[in-house]
């Protein structure tokens, strides 16, 4: 996101995620400090220091059809990514892995029209990711352009008023899909899952995993 004036203590999300400020538009990234199994919680989004907001700008994550939701933390430096590692949940209120899981050093984004039905400030996905959308500018117009590039094979996730908002048939979010690519992603982990507590989500930035 773009850089902003913080109104909060920083950092506000010292045992999850660093903050790396670079000066100029969107050049400023977040990296994970802990290790998560796929959808795991990162971040639980509270009120505080979380507020509801009428309109949407560029520090606020869309929560419902008509309600925004402003963060006022470090959460706002999360970018976009056309291939995220995390997922907004905003039915559950909670920053959480996406399906590949998250590692020590990625970059922390999330997939803005996942979340955003029009977006306050549009822009050109730099992401280079293989699934790039390109020009990123809500849900809405990238549904207009592509409709399959909202929901594809990668079982992206969309919040359920997106998928209303969008008229898009099915379950939102795509549970099925995702459970499936966190079995295999279990396959693929075998040794880590059984090295880890595995009974529940890890509960937040509180967890003791951190350094
Ligand atoms: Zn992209």
């Amino acid at each position: 996101m773009a850089p902003l004036k913080p109104t909060w203590t920083q950092p506000s999300h010292p045992n999850v995620q660093e903050v790396q400020i670079k000066l100029g538009d969107y050049a400023t990234r977040s990296v994970s400090k802990v290790d998560l199994r796929p959808f795991e919680v990162l971040a639980d989004l509270n009120f505080p220091p979380c507020t509801k907001a009428s309109v949407a700008t560029y520090a606020t994550v869309q929560m419902g059809q008509h309600e925004h939701l402003s963060l006022n933390s470090d959460l706002v430096y999360i970018n976009h990514s056309c291939e995220p590692s995390l997922i907004f949940d905003t039915g559950n209120m909670k920053v959480i892995a996406g399906p590949k899981g998250l590692k020590k050093g990625d970059e922390l984004t999330f997939f803005y029209p996942s979340t955003e039905y029009t977006m306050a400030q549009c822009f050109e996905c730099i992401c280079s990711t293989l699934s790039c959308r390109g020009f990123i500018s809500g849900a809405e117009k990238v549904k207009a352009v592509n409709p399959s590039k909202l929901s594809d094979s990668t079982a992206l996730w969309l919040n359920k008023h997106i998928a209303e908002l969008l008229d898009i048939p099915g379950e939102y979010p795509p549970w099925e899909a995702l459970a499936q690519a966190k079995a295999l992603w279990a396959l693929a982990h075998v040794d880590a899952v059984g090295s880890r507590a595995i009974s529940g989500e890890m509960g937040g930035d509180t967890n003791g995993n951190a350094k």
